[in-house]
């Protein structure tokens, strides 16, 4: 009988089976619940399907993104609509918004879009301020949100003049309410949408603190926007220690989202989630990702949905945030150590297994269509597990209050290093040997893989960053190959990989293995190699997850991209 052949891919068991423990009681919940694993399952360790080819998973068992079936797909949802998307038409701006905030994430170009983002938001502007889902509609909080968050993205003068902004600010006056928080439209609900959705138009336009004069009987004497704000939202904390969406109600994962938000647009947040029961929040926001699943529900007691992957992970930065308190910069790679407090793993695996529709898109589970709020939505959870984020100090010499816009991230490639060591272990290879170099620009590394040498592109400011950085370029080719140095089958496309400098046999070949933290640092000379990796088409940032480069030239929905800078100068500010 022959010998079962070992696993190629490392998938942890918790990810491959039903828990080990059950509730005895059945009911429609947890019926409903045994069949959303049994539906992900069979994605969750599709890497083990011998049908499937291998070349389409990587190290970890994770399909790998397929980042052109999405980027068509969201293209796709911006043409005309069916006749039966009429029921959605008081939806326009999240069409739009979705699409667009997508392709930012994969890193398209989406100033293509902006004269028919333009034009199609223009007739929805309302002269009393802000503008409707559709035609003809009364303003919504909702709908503005999209509409200035999607002027943002495609960017320029014309779509930033587009808004109204001093009708915009007095219209947003009468939506304040005396409780602290916002209607979302005149006359309707008061709820923590309204209050987010209105903060981040408010930080984004630029406009003023102060309440428009005169000032609507709704507020009481409230005098500016974030007076009572914080204390209404700070009530719809519930007892599990979620956030509902308005005093009294059940927690759910996107009020969550938006009230922690909202207090981090109106103070730092190692300032602004005091005013919350923060254990019980992280227990209940814990409790939200499920094992086998490892993606988030929105409540408790529901299902795993990828759209969660950024109302309830989105939250974990921003708790980060207040955890660990502004930084000045991140500069070595234990910086940069996964101190998260969810799985990120389990959270890829989820999106990357479960969320990709083959026609493209992304999806709540297997069972359902790709859309484009789940293909943006977790498309932002996946920048969001793959960076850092952080917040920094202020300058000083700044006078007017900036922290909005003091958000960092940067890639994830904390564990490069052991993931290239884990790689030689498991092909039986030397562990890798790094060799630092410095120079008036900072350090350089090469490091030997496989009897091959992989450069850094730059210097870095710590040997410890480019030890990392010649990790991940080792690593993202390394892994491409197999125990016995083989190639691709015939006629596989295997993407024009370049291996390093060939190294002879026997050179730096360590006589027994060993953690890949060893070093042999040769400070103040360089080894004069050129860079012959440079034209391979590799980032100098990557993923040990996903796709060929997503980080190549993806933002997180967090960045520190100038479009996140507020759209208007200080100098158009009213006082
Ligand atoms: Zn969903």
């Amino acid at each position: 009988m022959a010998e079962a052949i070992p696993s190629i891919f490392s998938i942890p068991l918790h990810f491959t089976r039903p828990p080990s423990v059950q509730d005895e009681l059945t009911t429609q919940t947890s019926a409903a619940q045994q069949d959303t694993i049994a539906e992900c399952l069979p994605f969750l360790t599709s890497a083990e399907d011998a049908s499937k080819s291998p070349f389409d998973f990587n190290d970890h068992g994770v399909p790998r993104l397929d980042r052109q079936g999405h980027i068509d797909f969201l293209h796709g949802s911006l043409r005309e609509f069916p006749a039966g998307f009429v029921a959605v038409d008081a939806s326009r701006p999240w069409m739009v918004y979705w699409a667009l905030m997508g392709l930012y994430l994969l890193g398209e170009d989406v100033t293509y879009y902006r004269e028919r983002v333009i034009t199609t938001f223009a007739p929805m502007q309302n002269a009393s301020g802000g503008f409707g889902g559709g035609h003809g509609q009364y303003s919504h909080l909702a709908g503005t949100y999209a509409v200035v968050l999607s002027l943002a993205l495609v960017g320029g003068e014309r779509a930033y003049s587009l808004i109204d902004r001093e009708n915009m600010w007095k219209w947003l006056g009468r939506l304040k309410k005396a409780n602290g928080g916002f209607e979302v439209c005149e006359g309707g609900e008061v709820d923590v949408r309204g209050a987010y959705c209105a903060m981040v138009i408010i930080v984004l336009l630029n406009l003023p603190f102060e309440l428009p004069s005169p000032i609507h009987t709704n507020v009481g004497t409230l005098s500016t926007f974030q007076q009572g704000l914080e204390d209404y939202l700070a009530k719809c904390q519930t007892l599990e220690g979620g956030i509902s969406g308005a005093p009294g109600n059940e927690a759910h994962g996107a009020y969550a989202f938006c009230a922690i938000a909202c207090l981090c647009l109106m103070n730092e947040p190692h300032i602004g989630l005091r005013s919350l029961d923060l254990p019980s929040l992280l227990s209940w926001l814990s409790s939200r990702q499920y094992a086998p699943e490892g993606g988030f529900a929105g409540r408790t007691n529901k299902l795993v949905d990828g759209c969660y992957s950024h109302w309830v992970g989105g939250c974990w930065p921003l708790i980060e945030g207040f955890l660990y308190g502004p930084r000045t910069a991140l500069n070595s790679p234990t910086d940069r150590v996964l101190r998260s407090l969810y799985s990120k793993e389990g959270l890829t695996r989820y999106i990357l297994s479960c969320c990709q529709a083959q026609t493209g898109g992304l999806r709540d589970k297997p069972s359902k269509r790709a859309d484009s709020y789940h293909t943006c939505y977790t498309l932002a959870g996946l920048s969001s597990v793959q960076h850092v984020h952080f917040h920094v100090h202020q300058d000083a010499s700044i006078s007017s209050s900036t922290h909005p816009f003091r958000w960092r991230s940067l890639p994830l490639c904390d564990l490069v290093s052991s993931s290239a060591a884990g790689l030689c272990d498991r092909r039986h290879w030397p562990s890798p040997q790094y060799g630092t170099y410095s120079s008036s620009a900072g350090y350089g590394c090469v490091v030997t893989v496989n009897h091959r040498e992989y450069q850094t592109d730059a210097y870095y400011p710590t040997e410890d960053l480019a030890k990392e950085n010649a990790a991940m370029r080792a690593y993202l080719i390394c892994r491409n190959f197999s125990v016995n140095d083989g190639m691709y089958p015939v006629g596989h496309d295997h993407g024009g990989f370049v291996q390093g400098i060939p190294t002879a046999i026997g050179t730096g070949r360590h006589s027994h293995r060993h953690n890949g933290s060893d070093t042999s640092s040769s400070p103040g000379s360089s080894p004069g190699r050129q860079g012959n990796l440079r034209s391979s088409g590799y980032g100098s940032s990557s993923s040990s997850y996903g796709s060929h480069s997503y980080y190549g030239s993806s933002s997180s929905s967090y960045g520190s991209s100038s479009r996140y800078r507020s759209i208007y100068p200080a100098s158009s500010r009213r006082s």
